[in-house]
């Protein structure tokens, strides 16, 4: 059995002591093992923050976008052995592992392109100079520069390639070096992503780093000038952000956590139209891909009660059609839940869903006694708390009627990644809007005439991906937006000839 080991301070390094095994989600067959214990963290941090950082703020953007394109290039040589090892370690359908290996591919090149974009500078300048006095002699400039630290980047299991990528796109393009450690039972994909970047030798010494096995005090140990992006449970992001480290230095946290997003189906909608057809594929797809394993899937569908019969009887005969099964079966279209933790969570969360609703689709329990599959799921809930206040993260979701204010209903969420709207009505859309957009930060509107619409499930690089309240506060990628998590932001006052005749190195 394969020992996934650490890539640190330029050497790949084996853990000690007990290490986790990892499995195969559909057959329960151990395919590795991995531990953290013995690897130097301090060691690795300061390998980022003296070796991987002096290098990458050696570089101007275009130089740093070319790191990433040659990152892209890396992980397209090695698409197919990825693809497998998301298969496999995963419990994905082989589009399912796409989803995870081509996102993290062209998320790399749109911030390639970016740094292409932003030319030779090495740091950020940040809107006009101002005149600050009455004279124009006293003037003032804001400029963004990388931080002398180190990122570390902790991941969720499941998007182990797109979540390194995603993460560490921004940071080196920002000039930061990083510290990747992916969530330990699917972390193979993410641990032969970081081989063959390694072996491709496309980054400087210390740029990229990968811890494999359990975090253990990493987050302890970040001063001032690091930052940490942190993917995963709510828990978790709250225990991390009260650490006295954390709070004393000031350290920089990003959180993305759970959160219950919802689909608004609008009241002129007809049944059977365009419109109508696209909202039930859009929510049959984001209940079924990746077993429902995904942070933006939807999660409460808000159907007009006039609709209710039609949407109800279309997706119980859709997800009944679904065929649930092992991802090496090309017949499959869903696989298992990733680890034994979540089938456990996703059971008791859908029998805690049944104590204020009623299941219209999906059988409760395990679908077999081996592999973590579970069928997909639909309830129908009048009222109810529990659908407002628990993710279950798995194939399922729940049909919420409402009469007049959907925007209200979806607020008791308290903050979502995404919000899907699906109407032609711009009167309804814009009201809406207003009610949802604060609670969001992404809101998808869905049309018939979009080609290939990617659905709400898709984080894009281009656009922002994060949300308030629940979904953990934190905002992230959004094209050059997601640099200035990287970046100190300084304003610069004095004389204006001289002020000027220093930005030689930024861009505006
Ligand atoms: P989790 O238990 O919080 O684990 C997430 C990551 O944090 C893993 O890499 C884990 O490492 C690590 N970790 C655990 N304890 C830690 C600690 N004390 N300090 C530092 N790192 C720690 O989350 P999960 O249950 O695996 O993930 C599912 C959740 O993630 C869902 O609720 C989902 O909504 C959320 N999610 C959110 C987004 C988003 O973008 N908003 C995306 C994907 C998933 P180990 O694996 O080694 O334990």
């Amino acid at each position: 059995m394969q020992a996934l080991r650490s890539y640190v301070c330029g050497r790949w390094i084996s853990g000690t002591g007990t290490a986790q095994t990892l499995l195969n989600p559909a057959t329960e067959v151990p395919l590795a093992t991995a531990s953290s214990e013995g690897v130097d963290l301090a060691a690795a941090l300061d390998y980022a923050r003296n070796t991987g950082g002096p290098a990458l703020r050696a570089l101007g953007f275009a130089e740093r976008g070319a790191l990433l394109q040659g990152m892209a290039d890396a992980l397209q040589d090695a698409r197919d052995e990825l693809l497998a090892l998301n298969m496999a370690n995963g419990g994905n359908t082989r589009s399912d592992a796409k989803f995870d290996v081509d996102g993290a591919i062209a998320t790399l090149l749109a911030y390639a392109e970016l740094g292409q974009a932003l030319g030779a500078g090495k740091f950020l300048v940040d809107g006009e100079g101002i005149q600050l006095g009455r004279s124009p002699r006293f003037h003032g400039q804001h400029f963004s520069v990388p931080r002398h630290g180190v990122a570390v980047h902790v991941n969720a299991f499941n998007f182990p390639a797109w979540g390194l990528a995603e993460k560490a796109a921004a940071a080196l393009l920002a000039g930061m070096p990083v510290l990747s450690k992916p969530a330990t039972a699917t972390a193979m994909a993410a641990h032969r992503a970081m081989q063959v970047i390694a072996e491709a030798k496309v980054l400087p010494e210390g740029a990229l780093q990968m811890l494999v096995g359990a975090p253990r005090d990493l987050p302890a140990l970040l001063g001032a000038q690091d930052v940490l992006a942190f993917t995963g449970s709510g828990g978790t992001g709250e225990r991390i952000r009260a650490l006295p480290n954390i709070i004393r230095h000031s350290v920089r946290v990003n959180v993305e956590a759970d959160s219950l997003n919802a689909a608004v189906l609008g009241p002129e909608v007809a049944p059977r139209g365009d419109m109508y057809e696209l909202f039930l594929k859009e929510v049959v797809r984001d209940i079924t891909q990746k077993a429902g394993q995904k942070c933006t899937a939807i999660r409460r569908i808000l159907v007009p009660r006039a609709l209710l019969a039609a949407v109800k009887e279309d997706l119980v005969e859709m997800l009944g059609a679904t065929k649930v099964g092992d991802p090496a079966d090309e017949e499959s279209r869903m696989g298992p839940l990733a680890t034994a933790t979540q089938l456990k969570d996703v059971l008791s969360g859908m029998e805690r869903l049944q104590t204020e609703g009623e299941r219209i689709a999906g059988k409760p329990g395990r679908l077999s006694e081996k592999g973590f599959f579970v069928s997909p799921s639909l309830f129908l809930i009048e009222g109810g708390t529990v659908v407002h206040e628990h993710e279950v993260f798995g194939p399922v979701a729940s049909i919420l009627p409402y009469e007049d204010t959907p925007a209200a209903i979806v607020a008791r969420g308290n903050g979502g990644l995404v919000c899907s709207i699906y109407s032609e009505d711009t009167a309804f859309i814009e009201e809406a809007v207003a009610g949802l957009a604060p609670w969001h930060g992404r809101i998808y509107l869905g049309h018939p005439k979009i080609e290939l619409s990617p659905g709400p499930g898709t984080v894009l690089p281009q656009l922002v991906h994060g949300g308030p309240g629940r979904a953990g506060g934190g905002e992230e990628l959004g094209g050059r937006r997601a640099l200035s998590f990287y970046l100190q932001r300084v304003a610069l006052e004095g004389s204006r000839p001289v002020i000027q005749g220093l930005g030689k190195g930024g861009v505006a």
